[in-house]
C-alpha cells in the first residue's frame, strides 16, 4: 500500500490536493481515493473497486480508445473559447449556473464554446443541480441545441419535471452515487442518460451491472483520479456494449502530476484503454505518510466484511 497526495491545479470540492492509496495485487495496481468527507460505509465501495483492479482485473475491452469531453469551467467567453480550441476534443461540457454569475454569462460562454468547436462539435451543459425547474426550462430554451443537460436541478422529481417540458435530453450525475440510484432515476423517468463512476459504484463489474439494470445510455466519468484510477474508468467505458457519448475521463490535467510514467492524457480528443504502470520515481515525488489512509482502508475493509469485491450492486 502506497499513499499519495498530488496538488490540484485548481481547487475542486474544496480540496487543493488529491489524496489516495494505491494497492497492488496479481492483476496490477488499484486506486482507493474516496473524498475526505466520506465515511466507512461509502468508502467500502471505493475499496471494492481498488480490490477488483488489483486482484481480478477487468472484462475485455470492446474498443481501444475512449472519446472524452473537455470541461469548460464557469469562465468568461473568451477563455472558454480558448480552452475548447486547445483541448482537441469534439465534445465540450460547459459549466453553467455558477453562483454570482448571470444568465447572460452562461449564454455567452456556451455560444463561444459552440463557435470554438465548429460544425459537428457537441455541447453539453452541467448545472450541478443549481437551477430550479422553471429556470432550467427557460435556460434550456435559450441555450440552443445541446447534446444533453447534466443535472439541471437537484432532485429526481425536479429532473423529471424539467425532462417532461424540454426537448433537451437530461443526464443524471449527482443523483447517482450508489448502485441502486440509477434504478431510481429510471423509475422516476428523471433522465435520458446516466453518469457512472467506477469507485463510488464499487468497481467496473458492479458499474456494468448497474448500467445494464437501468437500461439507459451511460457516460463514464472520473472521480479526478491518477492514471491508475482513470484506467478503471477507461476499462468500464471500453466494456459497455454501447458508448454513444464522449466520457468525462479527460481529467488528468486537473492534477499537477501523476504516479505513472506514461499517463492517460488526452490526445486527439480521446484516451487510450490501457493500464499504465506505477513509476517509482513519479510516486516518490508525491508519497506521504500513510497512517491515516491505512486506518481508512481498514475501516472500509471491515465494512466489506471480507465479501467478494463486487457485492455492492447486488441490490440491482
Ligand atoms: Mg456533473
Amino acid at each position: 500500500m502506497r499513499v499519495f497526495a498530488i496538488p490540484m491545479r485548481t481547487r475542486f470540492r474544496g480540496v487543493t490536493r488529491r489524496e489516495g492509496m494505491l494497492v497492488r495485487g496479481p492483476a496490477g495496481w488499484g486506486e482507493f481515493s474516496p473524498f475526505p468527507e466520506y465515511g466507512a460505509k461509502e468508502c467500502a465501495r471505493w475499496l471494492a473497486a481498488a480490490r477488483e483492479a488489483a486482484h481480478d482485473g477487468w472484462p475485455a475491452p470492446l474498443r481501444p480508445r475512449i472519446p472524452v469531453n473537455v470541461t469548460v469551467p464557469a469562465v468568461d467567453a473568451e477563455t472558454a473559447h480558448r480552452i475548447t480550441r486547445a483541448s482537441g476534443c469534439r465534445t465540450a461540457k460547459v459549466k453553467v449556473a455558477e453562483p454570482g454569475q448571470s444568465e447572460a454569462d452562461d449564454l455567452a460562454r456556451v455560444e463561444a464554446v459552440r463557435d470554438a468547436l465548429g460544425p459537428g462539435g457537441k455541447v453539453r451543459v452541467d448545472a450541478n443541480g443549481a437551477w430550479d425547474p422553471d429556470t432550467a426550462v427557460r435556460m434550456l430554451g435559450l441555450l440552443g441545441e445541446l447534446e444533453y443537460a447534466e443535472q439541471p436541478c437537484a432532485t429526481l422529481e425536479e429532473l423529471g419535471l424539467v425532462r417532461r417540458r424540454v426537448d433537451t435530453p437530461i443526464a443524471a450525475d449527482e443523483s447517482i452515487r450508489r448502485a441502486e440510484d440509477p434504478l431510481r432515476v429510471r423509475a422516476a423517468e428523471a433522465a435520458d442518460v446516466v453518469v457512472l463512476k467506477v469507485q463510488p459504484l464499487g468497481g467496473v463489474r458492479a458499474a456494468l451491472r448497474v448500467a445494464e439494470a437501468c437500461g439507459l445510455p451511460a457516460v463514464v466519468s472520473s472521480a479526478v483520479e491518477t492514471s491508475v484510477g482513470l484506467a478503471a474508468g477507461a476499462a468500464l467505458a471500453a466494456a459497455l456494449p454501447e458508448l454513444p457519448y464522449a466520457c468525462g475521463l479527460g481529467t488528468l490535467a486537473l492534477l499537477e502530476g501523476d504516479v505513472v510514467s506514461d499517463p492517460l492524457t488526452v490526445t486527439d480528443g480521446a484516451i487510450d484503454v490501457r493500464r499504465p504502470e506505477v513509476d517509482e520515481d513519479a510516486l516518490r515525488r508525491y508519497e506521504i505518510d500513510g497512517a491515516a489512509w491505512r486506518r481508512r482502508a481498514a475501516e472500509a475493509q471491515e465494512e466489506l466484511g471480507g465479501a467478494p469485491p463486487a457485492t455492492n450492486a447486488e441490490a440491482v
